[in-house]
């Protein structure tokens, strides 16, 4: 479904991915793992075209996401949902307001059409009576539920998850977790940046470790946590575990 081929993205005179190639199949999860600056976050928003890669492509069903005009993107960005570690809701908006906001403006659906489609990923992620809420009365953890709720209104194909539980309190990160784990469950397409290590091991098809600017292991979590190959990914484990 994705493949990353060959990506290399400088800011200024500084590499900071450096022919990354992967390949996500459809319903698969991948863990990317690895030090603070690696480069995860901006792998991601090359995938999701937030940042435009200095050279390489990105296929997603097919097609070269690099080389699509912004019009053919804004209609393929609804088939990738992104969500981030501090939320990103729209304070000033309500819970369903946010999730209904997209699905009106870039889908143009109406307005009843989307209330009902936004209601029922509230309701998947447990938080369908808080629709009417603003975001600063929820918890960490429920703002992190809506802001999934909210990518899954677009009905994309594939979600994006930078550290999404990152920003949580400690108590917060298993209602978080759990939502992301029945989503792999029903087969949902997802590349997930994380330090939770439980759940790489639990839920990942692939896991992809990065230092530096590459992609310097990937494989099964089995693999990569028990018999890690590079001397990197050892102490990376070592010290995270
Ligand atoms: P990670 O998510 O693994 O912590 P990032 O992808 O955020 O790593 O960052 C990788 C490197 O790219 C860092 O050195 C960071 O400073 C740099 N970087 C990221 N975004 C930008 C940007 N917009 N402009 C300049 N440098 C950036
Ligand atoms: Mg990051």
């Amino acid at each position: 479904m994705i493949k990353i081929d060959h990506i290399q993205k400088q800011f200024e005179k500084n590499e900071v991915l450096k022919d990354i190639n992967g390949e996500v199949n459809k319903g698969e999860v991948v863990c990317i793992i690895g030090p603070s600056g690696s480069g995860k976050s901006t792998l991601l928003r090359c995938i999701n075209q937030l940042e435009t890669p200095t050279s390489g492509a990105v296929w997603f069903n097919g097609k070269d996401l690099t080389k699509e005009t912004a019009q053919q993107l804004s209609t393929l960005g609804e088939s990738i949902g992104m969500v981030f570690q501090n939320f990103n809701l729209f304070p000033n908006l309500t819970v369903i307001e946010n999730l209904t906001l997209a699905p009106i403006r870039v889908k143009k659906m109406s307005q009843t059409e989307a209330k009902k489609i936004g209601m029922k990923y509230l309701t998947r992620v447990g938080l369908a009576e808080k629709a009417d809420a603003y975001p600063a009365s929820l918890s960490g953890g429920q703002q992190q539920r809506v802001a999934i709720a909210r990518a899954l209104s677009m009905n994309p194909e594939v979600m994006l998850f930078d550290e999404p539980t990152s920003a949580l309190d400690p108590e917060m990160v298993g209602e978080v977790l759990q939502v992301m784990q029945e989503l792999a469950d029903e087969k949902m397409t997802m590349i997930v940046v994380t330090h939770e290590m439980g759940f790489a091991k639990k839920v990942a098809d692939q896991v992809w470790f990065m230092d530096g600017g590459y992609l310097l292991e990937k494989d099964t979590p089995k693999e990569i946590f028990d018999h890690p190959k590079e001397e990197r990914t050892k102490d990376f484990i070592n010290k995270i575990i």
